[in-house]
This record gives C-alpha cells, structure tokens and sequence, in this order.
C-alpha cells in the first residue's frame, strides 16, 4: 500500500479525467448544500463528485477519525477543522485518500454507502468555506508593484523605497468576501477627474479585477507572538484563488493618506474549494531571488514559492463563450507566504483562524501575463481586442470574470477550479 497521499501513481476508483482539477492526489475541502432547504455540509472534492465529510461520519463513522472535542458544531463550515492541528488535517486527507483509492472495496463496493456519500458537483450549490475574521491584502508581485509604479510616478520611482525591504499590505475588509458565483454590483462613489476642479459622484467607470491567491490561516498565534518564518507553514490550512475588486477612479480619489477603501471593501470573491498546503507541496519551487537580502527575520530556509498556473477568462454578454485575456504563474511572487505571515506577526499582531492573507495582484514579466484590467489595458490606453470585436479598457455591466488556478503534475492536475462572478449594473440612486 502507498501510504504518501500525493503520490503521482495513486488512483481512485472514481473516474478522474487528467485535466480535472480534483484528481485523489488533491482532496481539497468545501462546503456545500444539496438544495435551499437542507443544511450546509463538508465535503471533499474528487473528480466530478464530492464526498460529503458529514454525512460518511454519520453513515460509517469508523472510516474517519474526528476527534472527539469536534463532534456536534463540526458540520457549518470549515472553522473548526481548520483550527486544530496541521498533524490532524494530514490524518484525516490520509483516511480520505484510503478510502477513495482504487484498491480499497470498503466504498468502492457498497453502492448504498457511495449512494449515500458521493454526490454529483454539478448538482449542489458551493457556500463560503469558513468565517473569515480578517483579511490582508499583500501587494507582494514585483511585477505588478512595478507596472502600477510606473503609471502613478513613473519608471525612475516605479517601486517605493520599502517595496524591497518588508511585504506591503493593508487590512481589508472580511464581510464583503464572497463565494464563487455571486454576483457583483458596480459601486457608487467619489471620482476626480484630473482636470477638474471638484470630484463628482456616481458609478464606478473603472472596474477592475485583480488576479490573486488566498491563504487560509488554520492554526492561531497568540496576541504578542510572532510566528518565525521556519514555523509559518505550520499555520497555514490551504490556499484559494482570490479576485480582488477594485474601482480605480475611486482608488486614486480617496487613497492617500491612509490607503485603500471603499475602492477595494465592496467585494473579494474566492474559490469555494481550499487546496491544502499538503497537497500543493509537491509544486513547492525557488521564488525570485531576493537582493538586497531580506533582514534576519524574513530570511527563510527551502523554496515556498508555488508553481501554479493562473489564468484569467473574460465573457461579456455579448460573447458565447470565454475569452482568456491574461495567463501567469504565482511562482513570480516576490516575497513568499512564510515572509508574509512572519513580517505580518513581528510586531506580536494575532492571526485567527480562518483569516485571508492575499497575494495581492499578481502579474508575470510579459504583456499577456498582467493580473489586473489596468496593467492589461494600461491604464486606457491600450484596448484589449475581444474576438467578436468588442474591447475593453475595464469591465462593463454583464461582464463575467473567471479565474482558474492548477499546479501540473506527471499525468494530473492538483487544482483550485474556479473562482466567477458576473457584473451587475450599479443601483440606481434618487438625487
Ligand atoms: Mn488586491
């Protein structure tokens, strides 16, 4: 028997096509509800199904081993498992892996069992993994730091003394995190057109996304200890694909002194399903080098960038069908989880259970390799051509944004599915 869950020969007895995101070498978590009326349940996502987590506890409670402080409040969300232990979490995706593999009949062949427990994913509705109590939003891609550099002060000043020193970030805002799917709705605000003297007030004009990943903070540190760059990984549950909603003539308006608002706190959308840190560890790769060399306590030893490849899909209400308009790697982030989560921590700040820290934007070294519309369209200036004819400098009412994230391995894809959302046009205000 293979007892490495990420071992590359593993198979399940469920069909898993290799460009599927959800081969048995994944085993991501979600929540999900079957209809309106049932309640949420945890499942893990395999091929084109789920195992429901709640419901195979119920049914044959000797295939996983919760512990049993877990029992009752374990089945809304994520929350509880996500705060436990990274040797916990490892178990139960090793009993998991057990169960679903090809060899083992204790599933495979109880048809009233997998009746029971594995459900189709096209058929349930995804909710939002886990309460998020905090989010930070990192600014971490030299590329994309560069470009917005440029465009604000130019190529001299393009990067901010600091940039090199420490990852930039700022506190956002939780409650308007939203699951895959939602609809966003342009928002109102303030705007200052250069050349005018007072700012106006109205819908947003510039409407953008912003291609991000998320992790997801499973173990806490207490209040006034920081957590050292060679132990952060051990605090971190898994990873989502994050897009970040941005209205940049709101975002150039209100910014200084004291940073984004309302241009960035009207929506984040995730991906419903968590990719485990486990999981993603066989694409665990050399980040850019980092000169000057980093101050001792955001030094960190081995590789933590990941190679996953990100890609972003445009569909206005007009087209049949997607367009991708920006393919990228998160391996180009400059400074690595375990930097951010040490340098976020340093001064003693305490990281909760189920807190989102992103990438922020993440743009590769190339044109079609931009995660953002304004790099993309830089700035207006430069359309982006859709096939049927229509172009873009940012999204329009109607508009879907679709981002999708894999890691590649040999003959089988460890994925993050998708992370849509359509625009809606803004509401209308009585003046
Ligand atoms: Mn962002």
């Amino acid at each position: 028997m293979i007892d490495n869950p990420n071992d590359p020969s593993l198979r399940s007895f469920i069909d898993v096509s290799p460009d599927s995101p959800f081969p048995i070498q994944n085993l991501p978590f979600g929540v999900f509800r079957r209809d309106k009326n049932s309640y949420p349940h945890i499942g893990i996502a395999i091929g084109d199904e789920i195992l429901d987590v709640s419901e195979l506890t119920e049914a044959a409670p000797q295939f996983l081993k919760w512990p049993a402080f877990l029992q009752l409040n374990l089945w809304h969300d994520l929350s509880n498992i996500l705060g436990i232990t990274p040797t916990f979490w490892r178990e139960i995706r090793q009993q998991v892996s057990q169960l679903l593999r090809y060899d083992n009949p204790a599933l495979r062949d109880n048809p009233k069992l997998r009746q029971r427990v594995l459900t189709r994913r096209s058929d349930v509705r995804m909710l939002m993994p886990c309460h998020i109590p905090n989010y930070t939003d990192f600014y971490s891609s030299r590329e994309h730091a560069t470009n917005v550099g440029i465009m604000l002060r130019g190529k001299d000043n393009a990067l901010m003394p600091n940039w090199v020193h420490l990852p930039v970030a700022y506190h956002g805002r939780a409650s308007s995190i939203v699951v895959s799917g939602t609809d966003i709705r342009r928002p109102h605000g303030q705007t200052k057109a250069d050349d005018a003297d007072l700012p106006t007030f109205g819908p947003t004009k510039s409407l953008d996304f912003e291609l991000e990943i998320g992790t997801l903070i499973g173990t806490p540190n207490d209040l006034g200890t920081p957590i050292p760059t060679s132990q952060a990984a051990e605090h971190v549950f898994g990873m989502v694909l994050v897009n970040d909603w941005s209205a940049r003539d709101i975002q150039k308006w209100e910014y200084q002194p004291l940073g984004p608002f309302l241009a960035k706190n009207f929506a984040t959308s995730i991906s419903p399903w968590v990719v485990t840190l486990d999981a993603l560890e066989p694409f665990r790769v050399a980040g850019p080098k980092q000169d000057p060399e980093p101050l001792p306590y955001l030094r960190c030893e081995g590789n933590w960038s990941y190679d996953i490849q990100l890609e972003v899909w445009l569909q206005t209400a007009k087209m049949t069908e997607p367009v991708r308009i920006s393919a990228t790697n998160a391996k180009h982030l400059y400074w690595n989880i375990c930097q951010q989560i040490a340098h976020h921590t340093i001064n003693g700040c305490n990281l909760q259970t189920g807190d989102l820290l992103a990438s922020g934007t993440i743009s590769g070294p190339t044109p079609d390799s931009l995660g953002s519309m304004l790099e993309l369209a830089w700035k207006g200036t430069r359309p982006i051509q859709l096939p049927n004819g229509e172009t873009r400098v940012f999204l329009q009412d109607g508009d879907r944004v679709t981002m999708t994230g894999y890691c590649q391995g040999p003959g089988y894809r460890v994925g993050f599915g998708e992370v849509t959302a359509r625009v809606l046009p803004a509401v209308e205000f009585g003046n």
